[in-house]
């Protein structure tokens, strides 16, 4: 069987890897640039458990185990660290928000603790208290280097005899008798059996040429990271009074964003000094120690939404017969990809759908078997 995975994100990567890890045949990695270009390198690089709904909790928690296992394989340190989340809560139908979401993470083993506003202040000195209610913390919550993740990807692929084509565009692919036959790139047209898109915010200038289309919208997101400072910010932390996250790399830097109105589409990677100086002030205002911290570096990167914020893995029986994809990640696809790769893999390999894979398949957007989510950070 002759496979071709189209994208070399942390996506491409885990499904390539997962399929060579079970001899599915010879698989080819077709990258229009370099591994890593798209959204996989320009992450905030956290994972956590607590999603509202409860389908993307269970997947999330599998996902985070099978990252921890493969580190250990790795050749490159995936530095994998439970730092927490922390909620800060400025509204009562917020907490009561949580206070439910809760039962159900307890029922899945991964609850969270609540803190009143006496309790935030001791635990985290450097917070601004005032206003704020509670807060919840999510302590399975964490982060790791996602450039060393798609390394160890990578070199793990690659060594089981992965093929790779970096700067190779994908044009179009090409269907006859309902089946996917050709791939075609900018170096010419390859013969496949089956195709995986794991084109992230660049899917639907493929699925469109086929007439496919799936509710999904590429959303830019900007990020800012300060020079490294001592080490004191252990959490992510994110305030839902302005929408702004932030938390401390192992560098000792403070990465974070904000939620700052954008126009969808694939509109340019640039990034605003209206977000850096929104982001500045809601931080310096929460923690009022930052006020003076130099931001060094900013950058952009896409979320692929979906229309209910979930991803989208697997196939549409409607579509010729051996294209798939896996997408529409809305801004959590890096701590989902270790387990997309392995169900998509025994997918395609067996046609069996995991219990797991079952409520991400394409086909729920007409089935309105949405997954609304709706915990999207950033
Ligand atoms: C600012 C920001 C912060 C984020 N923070 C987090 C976080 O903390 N935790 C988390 O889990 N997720 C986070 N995400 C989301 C996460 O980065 C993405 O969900 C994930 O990286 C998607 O991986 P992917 O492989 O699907 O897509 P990508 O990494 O975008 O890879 C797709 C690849 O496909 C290639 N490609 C596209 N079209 C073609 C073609 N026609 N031919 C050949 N190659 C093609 C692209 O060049 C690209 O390299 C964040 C995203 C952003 C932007």
């Amino acid at each position: 069987m002759k496979i071709a995975v189209i994208g070399g994100g942390i996506s491409g990567l885990s499904i390539a890897y997962n399929l060579a890890l079970r001899n599915a045949g010879e698989i080819h990695v077709y990258e229009k640039k370099w591994i890593t270009y798209g959204s996989s390198t320009r992450s905030g690089a956290r994972f956590r458990v607590h999603f509202w709904r409860e389908e993307n909790s269970k997947f999330a928690i599998e996902s985070i185990k099978r990252l921890e296992k493969l580190s250990t394989k790795m050749e490159w340190n995936p530095v994998i660290y439970r730092g927490g989340y922390l909620w800060l809560i400025t509204k009562e139908n917020i907490v009561e928000q949580f206070r439910d979401a809760n039962k159900m993470w307890s029922r899945l083993g991964v609850p969270g603790i609540f803190l009143d506003q006496r309790e935030v202040k001791e635990r985290y000195p450097y917070i601004m208290v005032d206003d704020i209610l509670s807060a919840f913390y999510g302590p399975q919550n964490g982060s790791y280097h996602h450039d060393y993740v798609c390394f160890g990807y990578y070199s793990l692929a690659k060594s089981l005899g992965v093929h790779f084509h970096e700067m190779t565009t994908v044009d179009e692919l090409i269907v006859s008798e309902n089946k996917v036959k050709y791939v075609k790139t900018d170096k010419g047209e390859v013969d496949v059996d089956i195709v995986v898109l794991a084109t992230g915010a660049w899917t639907n200038t493929l699925l469109e040429k086929l007439r496919i289309s799936l509710p999904t919208e590429p959303l830019r997101r900007e990020v800012c990271l300060t020079e490294p400072y001592h080490y004191f910010i252990e959490p992510l932390i994110i305030d839902t009074e302005s929408s702004a996250y932030f938390g401390q790399t192992l560098k000792g830097e403070i990465l974070g964003s904000v939620d700052y109105p954008t126009p969808r589409g694939l509109i340019d990677l640039d990034v605003r000094f209206k977000v850096i100086s929104a982001w500045a002030r809601a931080i310096s205002k929460r923690v009022p120690l930052l006020k003076n911290s130099r931001i060094m570096r900013t950058w952009a990167g896409y979320y692929m939404m979906s229309l209910d914020e979930s991803h989208i893995m697997g196939r549409d029986p409607e579509w010729p017969e051996g294209l798939y994809v896996a997408f529409g990640y809305s801004g959590h696809g890096f701590m989902m990809a270790p387990l997309v790769g392995e169900l998509l893999a025994e997918n395609i390999i067996t046609g069996r759908v995991d219990e797991l894979m079952k409520p991400f398949l394409p086909t729920r957007f007409k089935e309105n078997k949405l997954i609304k989510e709706k915990m999207v950070i950033g």
